[in-house]
């Protein structure tokens, strides 16, 4: 039997929760099916937790937009629904001399993104707000923060069921098929069953290509490629040296290892990056000597022994080694030319905090169909 439903949102991770908020909220009848038996157990539980504040995105980037305007819904938000969260503010330094062009582009990147609060500081300044780090000047951003991702997502999808949402664990999409009246989801796990959809959301995060590559009738060439890299994370034994969190700037397409605190206190190191081939979260403890030389880079008082291993989280990309930094890719109806299929791809850093704007972003693609010719792949505005 086939069931029947108004929209289906692939994922429970922070991003498809935000979605299915979104669409709940509207009154449209929403159901999400999540392949493993919790919500949010993949990039949103392994990331760092920061509340970006848009600096480094290129201009006119989804990135950049949505990190943007993120933030501010998203500490908005946390306010309005309890959720844990602090404007801890960060600070950004350069190590020598040589390093303090960048932080004038990340100022000036930061002005282009709207961003118009990032102070600079001298290294008397430095020294008085975070005597522990070495630099010779800084750059503080004071609406960074970090928020409590678990209870985030507990918030979207507390507010989603409340609104008629429900979620649907233990649930993989395995394929489906775009037909005449709908988009027909196969769906796995012990009660396999057929869904019926006239929208789907596929925010299936590392997994995403993969269940659009599995819809018989999505253009198989609107489909980018995937990447994966990983990050270990470093944790920090005792008290916190640090107030705030602190980045190097950066030598690198990625922020470099860097250090965030969470709002339990504890201090973390990391991300470093690695490219790997499939999703895999072991722990590679070969990494350590690494850690030590770039923490003490800008801590030197970091002691031997003071490192413990605390976990990792998978970057998805479209783009791989040597290539340009990617965007977030957000393709509609307009992109693809199926009606009522919306694709996220590589929905990496900042997607926690982005995550309200993406879901209006969503909104808008599925709205917008509305214009569209109905189900013609033929006239479609192919990427
Ligand atoms: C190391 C690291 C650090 C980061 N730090 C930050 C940060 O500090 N701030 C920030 O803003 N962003 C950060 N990010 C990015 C942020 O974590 C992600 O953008 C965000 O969590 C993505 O959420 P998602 O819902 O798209 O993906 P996910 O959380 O991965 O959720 C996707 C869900 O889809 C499910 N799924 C997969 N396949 C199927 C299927 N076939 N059927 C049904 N369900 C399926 C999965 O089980 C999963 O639950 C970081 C990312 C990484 C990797």
């Amino acid at each position: 039997m086939v069931e029947k439903v108004e929209c289906a949102v692939i994922g429970a991770g922070v991003v498809g929760l935000a979605i299915a908020r979104r669409l709940a909220l509207q009154g449209r009848e929403v159901v999400i099916l999540e392949a493993e038996n919790a919500f949010g157990t993949h990039t949103s539980s392994r990331n760092s937790e920061v509340i970006h504040a848009g600096i480094y995105y290129a201009t006119g980037s989804l990135k950049a937009a949505l990190c943007v305007a993120g933030k501010q819904a998203l500490y908005r938000y946390c306010e309005e629904h309890d959720v844990k969260h602090r404007r801890i503010g960060k600070l950004i330094v350069a190590i020598d001399e040589a390093q303090i062009a960048g932080l004038k582009k990340y100022q000036a990147q930061a002005g282009l993104n709207g961003v118009t609060d990032l102070r600079r500081l001298d290294p008397r300044e430095l020294r008085e707000l975070e005597p522990e780090v070495s630099g010779v000047a800084g750059v503080l951003s004071p609406s960074t923060g970090i928020v409590d991702s678990h209870g985030l997502m507990l918030a979207y999808l507390g507010e989603a069921e409340q609104h008629g949402a429900s979620l649907a664990l233990g649930s993989p999409v395995v394929s489906g098929t775009v037909e005449d009246d709908g988009i027909v989801l196969d769906v796995g796990g012990a009660e396999p069953m057929s869904i019926r959809c006239d929208a789907v959301v596929n925010s299936a995060g590392l997994n995403a290509q993969a269940v659009a590559r599995s819809i018989a009738g999505v253009p198989p060439q609107t489909v980018p490629p995937t990447h994966y890299a990983i990050g270990h994370y470093y944790t920090l034994a005792g008290r916190a040296p640090f107030r705030r969190l602190i980045y190097p700037v950066a030598r690198q397409d990625w922020l470099g290892v860097h250090v965030t605190v969470d709002l339990g206190g504890q201090v973390k190191f990391g991300p470093d990056f690695s490219w790997i081939d499939r999703v895999d979260y072991r722990f590679d403890e070969s990494r350590e000597a690494a850690f030590y030389a770039a923490i003490r880079y800008y801590y030197p008082g970091l002691k031997d022994g003071a490192l413990q291993p605390g976990y990792t989280g998978i970057r998805p990309r479209t783009t791989g080694p040597g290539e340009p930094a990617q965007d977030f890719v957000i393709q509609g109806p307009r992109e693809h030319g199926v009606a009522g299929l919306v694709n996220l791809y590589g929905i990496e850093s900042p997607g926690l905090t982005a995550s309200l704007a993406i879901a209006d972003c969503v909104d808008n693609a599925l709205g917008a169909q509305a214009a569209a010719a109905p189900r013609d792949v033929t006239r479609a505005n192919m990427p």
